[in-house]
């Protein structure tokens, strides 16, 4: 089992690093390499995105990633940003899943923004479609209008696209994820106003007919949104498009306080994926050694579960980190009076007893 381990910038170093020590005290037989990626990549060889860290990524079964980005490099034209590796790593492994678990433990119950009685034992799976959508549909551009209210002025415009099987494909990972849950789909749209999102919803409903022991149902985008911090345990999988799953997984990450704590993972049909926290790189508190490292090491347990097939040592994992938490461990993220301060390392060392 080859896993590309990509630290990447800021705290990404620091919170991938907790990760691996995790992953080495199971004790399984992974073959760990490591490469440089983002903003670090970008200062040693020129492109956040090396040849030889795709290379990594591609001939690997999983890839452990960290974080990229900083201020710094908010100058550099588009195609060399940090950012762009992300978006490089999805486009090339065809990584069209983003399965992102909103779960709000209950020692943490605290630190929502919510009431605690909407929030406790919430345990919500937005499945959010990557690779497609108005962030990769063509044309898109900046030119002089040729029409429309104000001819000839400056005008912008992104296309809003998806095709039949790119819809199919991530409505099966839907519907196949909550056979293994509570046999509940949410599929968000906004087919009232975009013909994009009427074909979404009619084929989401067609696909919906192969798993008769699932519960299909439909949510306008806005109600959606409301929704979730209204009744946000009404949901158990909810699957939509590249945008609206981009701003309702962020949205669904709050409820459980801190982003510190939600993992992700990009799948492709080959079950190859890129597994990292939620959050970014947090310049901010890079180095202090204060970054919570718990996202990145539920991340690990993603990893073991979807892309290696070690379901037992997921699972060990996910034990260690509810153990820690129960015995009142936190990092500043999610601190609060009466628990116990810790930082990075001794998190990780915290997690590794555990186990
Ligand atoms: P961010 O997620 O890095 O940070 C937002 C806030 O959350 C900060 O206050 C930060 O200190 C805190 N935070 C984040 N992760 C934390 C953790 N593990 N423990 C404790 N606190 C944590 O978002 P941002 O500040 O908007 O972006 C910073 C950089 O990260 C930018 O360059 C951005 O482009 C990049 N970014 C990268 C990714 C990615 O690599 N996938 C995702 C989002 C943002």
């Amino acid at each position: 089992m080859k896993i590309a381990v990509l630290p990447g910038d800021g705290i990404g170093p620091e919170i991938v690093a907790e990760a691996v020590k995790v992953l080495d005290a199971l004790k399984l037989n992974l073959e760990l390499q490591s490469a440089p990626v983002g903003g670090a990549a970008y200062e040693a060889s020129g492109h956040p995105l090396p040849p030889a860290t795709l290379a990594l990524a591609q001939a690997s079964d999983a890839i452990l990633f960290g974080a990229v980005g900083d201020w710094k490099y908010d100058t550099l034209e588009r195609a060399l940003r940090p950012e762009q590796a992300i978006l490089g790593l999805r486009k090339a492994l065809g990584l069209f899943a983003n399965f992102r678990p909103a779960i709000c433990y209950k020692e943490l119950t605290h630190a929502s923004s919510l009431k605690p009685e909407l929030v406790s034992g919430l345990d919500i799976l937005i499945i959010r479609e990557l690779t497609g959508d108005i962030y990769f549909g063509q044309p898109r551009g900046r030119r002089s209008a040729p029409d429309g209210h104000f001819p000839g002025a400056e005008e912008a415009f992104d296309t809003m696209r998806y095709s039949r099987p790119e819809i199919e494909r991530i409505g099966h990972v839907a519907f196949q994820a909550a056979q293994k849950r509570s046999k509940r789909v949410t599929s968000v749209d906004k087919a009232n106003v975009l013909e994009t999102f009427q074909l979404w919803k009619d084929v989401m409903t067609e696909v919906g007919k192969q798993y008769p022991d699932v519960q299909l149902d439909h949510m306008y985008v806005d109600n959606a949104a409301m929704q979730l911090v209204k009744e946000p345990k009404r949901f158990d999988v909810v699957v939509t498009g590249n945008m609206f799953g981009d701003i309702l997984s962020d949205e669904a990450s709050m409820l459980t306080g801190s982003i510190g704590m939600l993992p992700s993972a990009s799948l492709n049909d080959k079950k190859q994926g890129l597994y990292e926290p939620s959050h970014g790189s947090a310049p901010d508190i890079a180095g202090k050694g204060v970054a919570n490292p718990l996202a990145t090491i539920l991340s690990a347990a993603m990893m073991l579960r979807f892309s290696l097939g070690q379901e037992a040592a997921a699972l060990k994992i996910e034990a260690a980190v509810q153990k820690v938490l129960a015995q009142g461990l936190r990092t500043p993220d999610i601190y609060s009076e009466g628990t116990t301060k810790v930082g990075t390392q001794q998190m990780g060392d915290a997690v590794v007893a555990a186990l």
